[in-house]
């Protein structure tokens, strides 16, 4: 009997992992990608050495970093998820670390490893990769698919459609009755020009609280003072959650910064007791948090408090001030900028017209979605790869099911 032949339409992670675990004695396949070279996000990706996933092995709590498809997340990483990333790429040589933020890469810090892998993988299957092959359209007809592409015409059983975030992409589907939640973007840090930030380039916060008054939203985590502003997980975080409140202001907005992580209240009890056990202590002396000295001298200078005073004189005007601008800075955000490292966009095909058992097509009996198309992104940190890899692969164990039922 002939096999059922499956068009994968893009050559990202989601579209090479789903034809990377497709049987190759049950189907024949061809993934078509418009680019000159396949995995060319995978390539760059985590500064070249690729952030695969992240250790949080319990699907309930890996959901918690998706801002979008969190419900609908759970149920697919209940059948794949980082344990099962770190073993799929384990049995095919390739070994994978965590890291101390749980960050997983793999031990060899380069890309190309992972890229390596998902392409033998699909080739020692006999499946086709054909590049610089761009669709543009794609009909349903009644016993499957016809694909039409810059280079030729395709015809197809099932469809897996993975263009990543691509919008002219997104189109197809539309065509074919799909509906789109407008894409914004997603992991950006935020522009600020204030003299509390001037020269402090590089001065990082362990544990820093953020709130955006405006959207209700709150945020703790590492901090980072940039050139242009505040990076570091806990804006990227806020950056995540807040995508579409953010973009609805053209990232024009007022954020209020805890730089020490703990309540005006302790702060201000804390530098008292110091007051009281170090009375001859300079200011420049009291640095009693886990803040950079340059950072500290700064404040220092710009709550107009000489570096030299002594703690005893320290009156509760100046105390009242440094524990403000510690624990209650306020800034105005005017605008964002990429962070290298990581960024996704928002928004895609709406959830509800997927079946997430399957990650097929409520509208379109044949066709599979998976990747950066569908509404679904997360946080920084090797959650967004995860989605993929999940994706995929409940792709591939429906097709294969399919066939063998
Ligand atoms: C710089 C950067 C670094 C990142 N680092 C990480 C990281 O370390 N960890 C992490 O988890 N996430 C990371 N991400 C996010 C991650 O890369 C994406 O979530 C992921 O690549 C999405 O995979 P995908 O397969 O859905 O889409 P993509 O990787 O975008 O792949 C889609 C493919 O489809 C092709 N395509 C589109 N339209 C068509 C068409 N009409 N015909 C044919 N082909 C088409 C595209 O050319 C593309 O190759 C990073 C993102 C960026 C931008």
């Amino acid at each position: 009997m002939q096999k059922k032949h499956v068009l994968v339409i893009g050559g990202g992670a989601a579209g090479f992992f789903a034809s990377a675990n497709v049987d190759p004695s049950l189907f024949s396949l061809t993934l078509l990608e418009q680019n000159q070279d396949v995995l060319q996000k995978v390539k760059v990706s985590g500064g070249g050495r690729c952030n695969v996933s992240h250790a949080e092995f319990d699907p309930r709590e890996l959901v918690a970093f998706y801002p979008r498809g969190y419900r609908e997340l759970k149920s697919v990483f209940s059948k794949f998820q980082p344990g099962d990333t770190m073993a799929w790429f384990s049995e095919r040589g390739v070994e994978l670390k965590i890291e101390a933020d749980g960050r997983i890469f793999p031990e060899s810090n380069s890309s190309q490893t992972i890229i390596d892998c998902l392409k033998n993988e699909v080739l020692k299957k006999g499946f086709q990769i054909e590049t610089k092959t761009t669709v543009q359209a794609i009909v349903k007809s009644e016993n499957g698919f016809n694909v039409q592409t810059t280079k030729a015409d395709y015809k197809a059983d099932y469809v897996i459609f993975a263009t990543g975030s691509s919008p002219k992409s997104l189109k197809l589907l539309e065509s074919l009755g799909h509906s789109i939640i407008p894409q914004v973007p997603s992991l950006f840090t935020f522009n600020i020009k204030d003299p509390r930030l001037e020269g402090l380039a590089g001065t990082s916060f362990a544990t820093s609280e953020l709130q955006l008054p405006e959207l209700k939203s709150s945020e703790h985590g590492p901090l980072l003072i940039t050139h242009w502003g505040l990076s570091g997980p806990c804006i990227l975080k806020a950056s995540a959650w807040n995508a579409r409140g953010l973009a609805e202001r053209q990232y024009k907005f007022r954020i209020k910064v805890n730089f020490v992580g703990i309540s005006s209240e302790e702060l201000k009890s804390r530098l008292l007791q110091h007051k009281q056990d170090h009375p001859k202590k300079s200011l420049i002396q009291s640095k009693i948090f886990e803040l950079t000295n340059r950072f500290w001298a700064s404040m220092l200078s710009y709550c107009r408090i000489p570096p030299d005073q002594q703690m005893a004189s320290l009156s509760s005007e100046q105390l009242n001030t440094l524990v403000k601008n510690l624990c209650e800075s306020e800034f105005d955000v005017d605008g964002k900028s990429t962070f290298k490292e990581e960024f996704v966009s928002a928004g895609g095909i709406n959830l509800k017209e997927i079946n997430f058992k399957t990650m097929s097509s409520r509208h379109i009996e044949g066709l599979y979605i998976a990747g950066e198309v569908l509404d679904i992104d997360a946080v920084t940190g090797g959650f967004n790869f995860q989605a993929c890899w999940s994706e995929g692969w409940l792709v591939s164990e429906a097709l294969n099911g399919l066939a063998s039922s």
